[in-house]
């Protein structure tokens, strides 16, 4: 049972029977990957034949119902990206990147909702956003279609995920200091399927605090009173963060030809 969202939330979607929601990807991709210990932003290190973010976005431009993919880049972005036909007309970049993952979602949504506000063919309050990593690049069509499927048709919207498959400890000072139950745990993933006006006011409603504690999209839900629905995904929809990573990414890559 979901508890009731917060009031001011209420009407940011029009979920009239009559409008059509469209479904919007929305890819942050301004981060600069320190954990990565690579020499550039490591959502443009090359895996498998091309750049990191460039499989992700061929994933995503894979999914029919998606209308529009937009790319989030930092500011300063000076990566060389491909022209048409590797960019295809319904792909966009807006570089208006923040300091923080969540900054770069709300501004890239804010200004898709401007855009939307003078253009009907732009993103509207009652649209689906996707809001995707750049830097899990071994996300398919297959999961991509199951998430819309499961969460088309909800109230709320939700998210990939697995069910925790390990034993989950607490620790101290690189010491156990507790086991803990992990029947209702789940590892968050991304793509995060929500109503572009309740994402956006939800995190907005964060956004004096510097979206302290809002560490996916859920999370900016959850604060606002909704319950996202989990959708089991895959582990190998990990997202690429420490150095071994690359080499796994580029094998199950490799692996799919
Ligand atoms: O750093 P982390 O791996 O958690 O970032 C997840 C995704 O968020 C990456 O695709 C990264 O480029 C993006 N990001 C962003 N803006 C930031 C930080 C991260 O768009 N300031």
């Amino acid at each position: 049972m979901n508890p009731p969202p917060i009031a001011s939330l209420q009407n940011t979607a029009n979920t009239a029977p009559d409008a059509v929601s469209r479904c919007f990807a929305l890819v942050p991709c301004a981060g600069s990957g320190s954990r990565a210990g690579t020499a550039q932003p490591k959502q443009y290190e090359p895996i498998a034949g091309k750049s990191m973010v460039m499989h992700t976005l061929a994933a995503l431009g894979s999914v029919e119902r998606l209308s529009q993919v937009v790319v989030v880049v930092s500011p300063d972005d000076s990566h060389a990206w491909p022209q048409a036909p590797e960019w295809p007309a319904n792909f966009q970049r807006v570089a208006c990147g923040g300091a923080t993952r969540a900054e770069s979602v709300f501004n890239g949504l804010t200004q898709l909702l401007e855009e939307g506000r003078r253009n009907p063919k732009g993103v509207q309050a009652h649209d689906w956003i996707l809001v995707h990593d750049a830097a899990r690049c071994l996300i398919t069509a297959v999961e991509i279609n199951r998430l819309i499927d499961e969460c088309l048709h909800d109230d709320v919207g939700g998210l990939l995920a697995i069910p925790l498959p390990d034993t989950l400890k607490a620790a101290v000072n690189g010491r156990v200091s507790q086991t803990l139950p992990r029947q209702d745990k789940w590892l968050a993933q991304t793509p995060q399927m929500f109503r572009a006006g309740q994402l956006h006011a939800a995190l907005k409603a964060k956004a004096a605090d510097h979206f302290e504690g809002i560490t996916d999209e859920a999370s900016a839900m959850e604060m606002a009173g909704f319950s996202p629905k989990l959708v089991v995904g895959s582990p190998h929809n990990f997202k690429v963060t420490y150095p071994p990573d690359f080499a796994l990414a580029e094998d199950l890559l490799r692996s799919r030809k």
